[in-house]
């Protein structure tokens, strides 16, 4: 008898021709997230995992719910072949007796025979070991509503069985999508919509615009936090530090004030398209949601979304403030969040900003850079830092080589924008 994790995926198994692709991206990001000396195997529409001994099955399970692709991680014990009925009946018996310490008092049995050659069809199965288990540990069995559902899985290769499951994080494997680059504020929003990016498979890469000394290193360290709690999700983030006060000041000189925060969000995006060629993503990530703030409006969307070449992701559109902070508390990026540092100074947040400003008058309140605004964003790609995030923080200051940027020509006239947050 021998302990392992089964981890259930249900959207991967509904490809295709390339469903093999999305199962080695699980096997993957499951090693990569397990502890160093686990084994991954994919056996019959399930991914199994074997701990190093002596580690508590705990400890693959708090590291499989943050696996991309898993619906359902259950602890179970394989039994080789050939196993009897009597063999079954006792680890059937054993994983209830646990599933009882851990407060379960009622219990059904799952059971599913891939072995035809086995005697007792799935019925049957489920019958006998039901009647077994209730007599042995006096739980109550209960089809319906069980406290927990004890799986048996007969193949013909071993029988599994399997205790109390718990959710996985659903999506798709990382890596399964490609490189996404992500816009990340010290906010609450912005790691959100990169977790639900990466949720559906994409590596991540992460973009902050950072303005000294008009926001601190609190933010920059906020940042380099969220990205580390993002990376015990996907693994290893590649956090850019922007130098961009050049470029809000030149805004603040040259941009009328109601237009200014989307003139802002232009360059942006256009310098975070010149880190995408670093870094070969394919598509950025804002944490926007529809109606939040001004610059949130569908006009000001409109207005900063047309300097975008690659496909401009905003997981969150539809979602309230609300459902935001559930998934932030939920994934662990919400107590950073919070911290109290500006994201961006207040010298820079218009008073009065536009809430439905036209993309001409946004262009041509962009048009007041002139031609410096095309250099404004080669200079800040180039000046940019790229840092590797693990779980446990920077780990090493990858140096950028020179490339090219990510200027694009630089449209004209504008309109007017926005609040600001934490
Ligand atoms: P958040 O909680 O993500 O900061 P927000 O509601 O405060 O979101 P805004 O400040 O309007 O939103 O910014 C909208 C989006 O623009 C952010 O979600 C983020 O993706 C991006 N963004 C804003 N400021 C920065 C910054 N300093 N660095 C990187 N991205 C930023
Ligand atoms: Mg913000």
């Amino acid at each position: 008898m021998e302990p392992l994790l089964i981890g259930r995926y249900a959207e991967i198994a509904l490809k295709g021709g390339n469903r093999a692709d999305f199962e080695r991206a699980l096997a993957r990001a499951a090693r990569r997230l397990l502890p160093g000396g686990s084994r991954v195997e994919l056996r019959g529409s399930r991914l199994l995992a074997r701990l190093p001994a002596g580690l508590p099955a705990e400890a693959g399970l708090a590291a499989l719910r943050r696996c991309f692709g898993l619906v359902r991680i259950e602890p179970s014990w394989r039994l080789p072949c050939p196993a009897d009925l009597a063999d079954i009946t006792g680890e059937a018996v054993a994983a209830a007796r646990r599933a009882a310490q851990a407060g379960a008092s009622s219990f059904k049995i799952d059971a599913r025979r891939a072995d035809k050659t086995f005697p007792l069809t799935s019925p049957e199965l489920n019958r006998s070991l039901g009647a077994a288990v209730a007599a042995a540990t006096g739980l109550r069995v209960d089809v319906h509503h069980p406290d927990v559902a004890i799986g048996v899985d007969v193949r013909d290769d071993a029988v599994y069985v399997s205790g109390a499951g718990v959710p996985g994080p659903g999506g798709l494997p990382t890596g399964s999508a490609g490189r996404a680059m992500a816009l990340l504020s010290g906010g609450i929003d912005s790691p959100v919509a990169a977790y639900l990016a990466a949720k559906r498979g994409c590596r991540l890469s992460a973009a902050y615009f950072h303005t000294p000394p008009y926001t601190g290193e609190g933010t920059r360290q906020k940042v380099e936090d969220l990205a580390a709690a993002l990376a015990r999700y996907t693994g290893d983030v590649r956090l850019w530090i922007v130098p961009f006060t050049a470029a809000q000041l030149a805004v603040q000189r040259a941009v009328p004030e109601p237009l200014r925060t989307l003139v802002v969000r232009r360059l942006m995006v256009r310098i975070a398209e010149g880190l995408c060629r670093r870094d070969r993503a394919g598509a950025l990530v804002t944490g926007d949601s529809l109606g939040q703030v001004a610059s949130q409006t569908l006009e000001s969307l409109a207005a900063v979304g047309e300097v975008a070449d690659l496909p401009l992701l905003r997981p969150l559109v539809g979602a309230d403030k609300v459902e935001i902070v559930a998934v932030a508390r939920r994934i662990g990026t919400y107590d950073i969040s919070i911290r109290p540092f500006d994201d961006c100074c207040t010298v820079f947040a218009p008073q009065r900003p536009r809430t439905r400003p036209t993309r001409l008058e946004v262009r041509d309140a962009e048009a007041a850079l002139g031609a410096g605004a095309a250099a404004l964003v080669a200079d800040a790609v180039a000046g940019s830092q790229r840092l590797r995030v693990t779980p446990d923080g920077v780990a090493t200051d990858a140096p950028t080589a020179p490339g090219e940027a990510g200027a694009g020509e630089v449209p004209a006239a504008g309109a007017g924008d926005v609040a600001r947050r934490g």
